[in-house]
């Protein structure tokens, strides 16, 4: 039996983490496992903060760079007490290479240089975790997963080429976990990441690699793919704004993009896909309690709406855009502007238009919207708010609509289809 265990960085985040993925894979692993990993803790978004700092000429660069190097250097130090041990050196060698790269100037195209950065994130957390599973006698082999899954050229957003990844994968990969040495074989590689044809590091877009995962589990067949995270399974609702949440037990494919594509943080929106082609049941089960049973996603429908689920955004902008000339917003221009949309990778959450305005609400990205905005500007007049919320509940009733909005929360903008309804608000 092959599955694919994906863990988050939560699942990663000190050294007792880590042992504890490793008493996970003692009891749960099948004879054939593909681990795929984030990287640890918040790693990324630290990640993030050095590319701004480096952008920017901030001058507390590198005080951002050594945060990132102490934080893995104190949990190596903790997983392997001989200062011998090959991981010391394998992981100098990359914080050299992130110090070396950040010491050049930057390239310019921001999203290039965000991929060569943000990546050491996933470089360095697999390095680690394939070391300390060696050590604690695992026959596991570390993948550079830039080797198996190629992409184009869109950085931070890479499109996989599906018919050369596939082969790669199950060339690569498949060759060690068929043909193990000694005992049952994980395969251990970096989620979130790829390569473009020419090599160059790509990245997959933020919480990357549930879809990493779901690739591997499509090229491989697997029989199962399993997310672990810190909470019981698929929840109702983010406990995050939540008091009271409820565990989805079963949902389909279907509806779990449907969450996804509301805004539901749980999977990444692309996760789903190759695994439904295929099959595949998705795991969502609790690291912290690895008997507990989790939510099981599969074609099966029959318990889609029992449970009503509420989906938070916070941070987001209500743009609407208006012809100079009060013209309609008629098919020509609605396509102009989703062009402009798509030309930004911006991604819009909900939308609805009038005679002679189109109403859009997006995440807050001030890099990208200053961009859309200066594109739209000549012909349209755009206006905008931000500080919003977007609040989507699936399988709604008016008593759970009266929940989310009791504390005088001003709607500026609804939308209701048979099973979804929508608000955008500004909190109160
Ligand atoms: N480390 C990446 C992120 O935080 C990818 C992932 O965790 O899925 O977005
Ligand atoms: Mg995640």
């Amino acid at each position: 039996m092959l599955k694919v265990f994906k863990f988050g960085g939560a699942s990663v985040k000190d050294a007792d983490s880590v042992r504890n993925v490793a008493t996970i894979l003692r009891k749960h692993s099948p004879e054939k496992l593909v681990v795929i990993l984030s990287a640890m803790g918040k790693t990324t978004n630290a990640l993030e903060k050095v590319l701004n700092a480096w952008y920017e000429s901030d001058e507390r660069l590198n005080t951002f760079i050594q945060d990132v190097i102490s934080y893995h250097q104190g949990i190596i130090i903790s997983l392997f007490p001989d200062k011998n041990h090959p991981v010391y050196f394998k992981t100098d060698l990359l914080f050299g290479e992130l110090e070396g790269h950040l010491h050049t100037p930057p390239s310019l195209d921001y999203d290039f240089d965000y991929d060569q950065v943000v990546s050491f994130g996933e470089l360095i957390s697999t390095t680690i975790i394939s070391e300390f599973l060696i050590s604690e006698g695992f026959n596991c082999q570390w993948f550079d997963v830039r080797e198996l899954i190629q992409t184009d050229n869109t950085w931070r957003e890479g499109k996989v080429n599906w018919e050369t990844t596939e082969s790669q994968i199950r060339v690569q990969v498949s060759g060690f976990l068929d043909n193990p040495k000694s005992g049952p074989a994980i395969a251990l590689t970096q989620g979130f990441l790829g390569a473009a044809t020419d090599g160059a590091t790509v990245t997959l877009g933020r919480e990357g690699s549930d879809y990493t995962a779901a690739i591997f589990a499509h090229a491989l067949h697997a029989e199962e793919m399993v997310i672990w995270k810190d909470v019981p399974g698929l929840l109702n609702a983010d406990p995050k704004y939540f008091s009271v949440t409820e565990r989805l037990a079963s949902i389909s494919y279907r509806e779990a993009i449907e969450l996804a594509y509301y805004g539901a943080t749980v999977i990444h929106p692309k996760t789903i896909k190759p695994l439904q082609n295929k099959d595949i049941p998705l795991r969502i089960k609790s690291f912290v309690d690895p008997e507990s049973e989790g939510t099981v996603i599969t074609q099966n429908t029959s318990a889609d709406s029992l449970i009503p689920s509420f989906i938070f955004k916070v941070n987001q902008v209500l743009i609407s855009i208006s012809p100079r000339d009060f013209s309609f917003i008629d098919e020509q221009s609605l396509s102009e502007i989703l062009a402009v949309f798509a030309d930004n990778s911006i991604h819009i959450s909900l939308m609805q238009n009038s005679a002679i305005s189109f109403s859009v609400c997006v995440d807050h990205n001030e890099r990208r919207l200053s961009e859309l905005f200066e594109a739209l500007s000549k012909e349209y007049k755009v206006r905008y708010n931000t500080g919003l919320e977007l609040i989507t509940i699936r399988h709604y009733d008016q008593a759970t609509i009266d929940r989310v909005l009791e504390d005088g929360k001003t709607v500026l903008l609804e939308m209701r289809s048979r099973l979804t309804a929508q608000f955008v608000v500004r909190p109160s």
